[in-house]
């Protein structure tokens, strides 16, 4: 089966092989030195397997795509309140280094643009730039699985280059919006842009975030799941350089390029795809590297609204295991919508039976939101003078914070019959 999906990903890369359009970017002699020819495409499943196609050892900087992960580490470090003072959540439309704040907040309109990524640089705590920029680079190695090393020569000349990074940042300090010293900031900014990546670790970075904050390969949280939906969300809106409405709706994932060729690209809740090819477009965007995510996107089915499963076929079976007793068998993931429609159909035909037993034995896995939804179930038939019980052999409902539903949980449909054999005699259970 891997034979398989690999040879489907070294198709899609070669279709786009020859295609030379497009330039290198050229503001710095590193980025103007590389072989315009490498290619690389790189995709993390969910549970870390990567598959590999091309030049997926070739060390890139990561340029831009360090945006998203410092934004989401100074969420980690000073929270969404203290970070939205300072950085908005809204497209610019501008080009990314466009010297610009938001007219009415003065603040950066989001984390993408230079400005914002500035700002969150500036946030991450720390005495000194060292103690900043070690953080940010434990944060993406963490990410990455793998310590990643950083271009020197790539930082030097960013820092000698400079000129309109120091603009926005020294616009910012004027804002209010930059504390300490622009200079300093700048420094760290410089340095996580010039972070080494390959392809592969685009890939597993992109994963991570796939998997709301756990790293695939060793399992490990490195990031909460509450920073990484912000995260995502402004990826989805302001990921693309000033293409993000057309890569919305051709490819459909959220993602973050940079002009070092690279481009980060997740699927969340199943994977994560990085591609190195350093011709880029007029917006900054690789040449192959959009194209192949296109195809990825189009010919895997990846795009994120795709219409996939409807949460219809949330009940598996229903029927009255004896007279009264109707047991409603559900299966597959219990999310809001799903729990909706086993509650309307459980009360729509609460005048045939006198007990309802939800079955949950093959229930994957059930969100908060389904088991509040549940967890009021029962006190809704009592007050109709019926009953609810459920048989929940794995604990998927109780497993949290619901509480009130332990007195009418059971491990087996047979214990949950023999409770209703108690029915009618007074005792209620407990
Ligand atoms: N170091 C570059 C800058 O800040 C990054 C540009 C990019 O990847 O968009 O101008």
């Amino acid at each position: 089966m891997a034979e398989l999906v690999q040879s489907l990903l070294d198709q899609i890369r070669e279709r786009h092989a020859d295609n030379d359009e497009g330039a290198l970017a050229d503001y710095i002699p590193e980025l103007r030195r590389v072989d315009p020819k490498g290619f690389g495409l790189s995709l993390s499943m969910a549970d870390g397997y990567v598959y590999e196609s091309g030049d997926t050892a070739i060390e890139f900087t990561i340029q831009s795509i360090s945006k998203p992960f410092t934004y989401a580490l100074a969420l980690e470090r000073m929270g969404m309140d203290a970070v939205d003072a300072k950085i908005g959540v809204e497209p610019s439309g501008e080009a990314f280094n466009q010297i610009s704040v938001d007219e009415t907040t003065k603040t950066p309109k989001n984390p993408m643009i230079n400005a914002g990524a500035i700002a969150a640089a500036s946030l991450i705590p720390g005495a000194t730039a060292d103690e900043r920029f070690n953080q940010i680079h434990e944060f993406y190695s963490a990410f990455a699985g793998r310590e990643l090393a950083i271009d020197h020569d790539v930082y030097g000349s960013e820092q000698a280059t400079g000129s309109r990074n120091r603009a926005i940042a020294y616009m910012l300090q004027s804002f209010g919006v930059l504390d300490g010293d622009p200079d300093e900031t700048l420094d760290v900014y410089f340095r996580q842009c010039s972070i080494k990546v390959t392809s592969s670790d685009l890939a597993v970075m992109a994963a991570t975030l796939a998997r709301g904050g756990v790293e695939p390969v060793a399992g490990r949280r490195v990031a909460s799941a509450a920073v990484v939906q912000r995260t995502l969300s402004v990826m989805v809106t302001c990921g693309m350089y000033d293409a993000a409405g057309d890569w919305a709706s051709a490819v459909g994932m959220p993602a973050k390029s940079g002009v070092g060729g690279g481009i980060a690209a997740v699927l969340p809740g199943q994977l994560g795809i990085g591609v190195y090819s350093p011709r880029l477009d007029a917006k900054g965007n690789s040449v192959r590297g959009t194209e192949v995510c296109r195809s990825m996107s189009a010919e895997l089915g990846l795009h994120f609204l795709a219409h996939t499963r409807e949460s219809r076929s949330t009940i598996r079976n229903a029927y009255d295991v004896e007279p009264g007793v109707r047991v409603f068998e559900l299966h597959g993931d219990l999310l809001f919508a799903g729990a909706e429609q086993v509650l309307r159909r459980v009360y729509r035909e609460r005048d045939a039976f006198d007990v309802a037993i939800l079955e949950l034995s093959r229930v994957d896995d059930i969100d908060d939101a389904a088991r509040r939804m549940f967890a009021g179930m029962r006190e809704s038939l009592v007050a109709a003078g019926k009953e609810g019980y459920v048989v929940d052999p794995d604990r998927v409902l109780t497993a949290s914070h619901t509480a009130g539903f332990d007195a009418r949980v059971y491990g087996t449909l047979e214990d949950a019959l023999s409770a209703t054999a108690h029915l009618g005699s007074g005792d209620s259970g407990g």
